[in-house]
Formats: structure tokens, sequence, C-alpha cells
């Protein structure tokens, strides 16, 4: 019988991401919102402290082992941000293109050159709400900021994040070349070896 997993996302792109990259391992992997979990208040000032705090709501509501993520842009010019704040950079509630639009006007101006930027993701495995000891994996994926977005696939800044080894922008590249290639697929792989000995 495969173990389940419940994966503290309520974001549904970043779910089918996770999800078509945790397929093929012997566990069942369950969205949050199956158990009506409500989302925890993201309160940490660091990636890793905001997977953490999600994952410990996911395990404590549902008695589940559970992963979460937190993610986000880096941008040089603008010392690091939108970083954590890479969701509601354009204020509560902001959509992708209201974020992307404001990292454009925040942009104005800087040359190619200073255009360097980075996504992040950390991924936390817990095993329950007091496990001392999470499962921590980090990937990083650099790339540049463009002057205007392009593509249509993916979500976030990724119509606006140039990936050089591909010559396109993220929003560009198909799904699964955006997992081979990405923060999350990074840190998901690192996570999926480690799980390969969880339970057993
Ligand atoms: P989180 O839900 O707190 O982890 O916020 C992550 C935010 O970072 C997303 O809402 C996007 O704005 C941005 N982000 C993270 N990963 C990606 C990606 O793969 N492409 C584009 N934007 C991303």
């Amino acid at each position: 019988m495969s173990r389940r997993i419940v994966l503290a996302t309520g974001n549904p792109g970043k779910a089918r991401e996770l999800g078509a990259l945790l397929a093929g391992l012997d566990m069942e992997i369950v969205p949050q919102s199956d158990f009506d979990v409500p989302e925890a208040e993201e309160t940490g000032l660091t990636f890793v402290e905001n997977a953490i705090i999600k994952a410990r709501n996911a395990t404590a509501r549902t008695g589940l082992p559970a992963i979460a993520d937190d993610s986000g842009l880096e941008v040089d010019a603008l010392k690091g941000a939108p970083g954590i704040y890479s969701s509601r950079f354009a204020g509560p509630g902001a959509s992708d293109r209201d974020n992307v639009d404001k990292l454009l006007a925040e942009l104005k101006g800087v040359a190619d050159a200073e255009r360097t930027a980075r996504f992040q993701c950390l991924l936390v495995f817990m095993k329950h709400d007091k496990d001392p000891t999470p499962l921590i994996c980090q990937g990083t994926w650099e790339g540049h900021i463009l002057h205007a977005p392009r593509g249509e696939g993916g979500f976030g800044y990724d119509p606006v994040f140039y990936v050089p080894s591909h010559g396109c922008a993220a929003a560009e590249l198909a799904p699964e070349v955006k997992n081979r290639l990405s923060h999350r697929g990074q840190a998901l792989r690192q996570l999926v070896e480690q799980l390969k000995n969880f339970g057993k």
C-alpha cells in the first residue's frame, strides 16, 4: 500500500509541478485542500522558515507526513527582492501580472548586465508536527530579468525570467523542460532521493 503524504500548497501552478515530479514515488500525494487545511500565515523571514511553518501546519492538521515548499525570485539589482515576498510583491492578493508589472517598473532603466536574478526553492518534509529534524532541500535556478513578458507557460515571474541555457523565457519552455531545469525540480529530485528510504 502506498503511503500518503500531504502537500502543503494552495498554489495550483506549484501543485501541478510538484505532483508531476513526485509521480514516480510509491507514495500518494494528497493536496492539503482535500483536508480543508487552512493556509498557514507565512511569518518567517527566510524561505526555509516559511517552508517549515507550512509543513508543520499541514502535518499538525492532518496527522500525515507533509511536504511544503517556499520559493521566490531574488533580483540582485533589488538587493534580493522580491525574495520571500514574491507572491505578494505588488501587495496582498496581487496577481502574477501585477507582480511582473511592478518588477519591470522597479527595473526600468537597469541595464541587461545588472538584471541578474535567480529562483530559489526550499522544500521541507516533516514526519509529524514535532519532527526535530525535517528534511531540507534547496534548488537554485540562475537567469536574468527581461524588459517585457514573453511566452504563455508556467506561472508567476516565468514570462520575464530569461533562461540563458535555452535562450528563452521560462514561460516559453515546455513543462518537462522547466521541471528539469528549475529550482523546484532540483530541490524535489534531492527530496525524492532522501524519501526513498523513508519508512523502510
Ligand atoms: P510561495 O507560494 O510563498 O512559495 O511564493 C512563491 C512565489 O514566487 C510565486 O507566487 C511566484 O510569484 C514566485 N515563483 C516561485 N517559483 C516560481 C516559478 O517557477 N516561476 C515563476 N515564479 C515563481
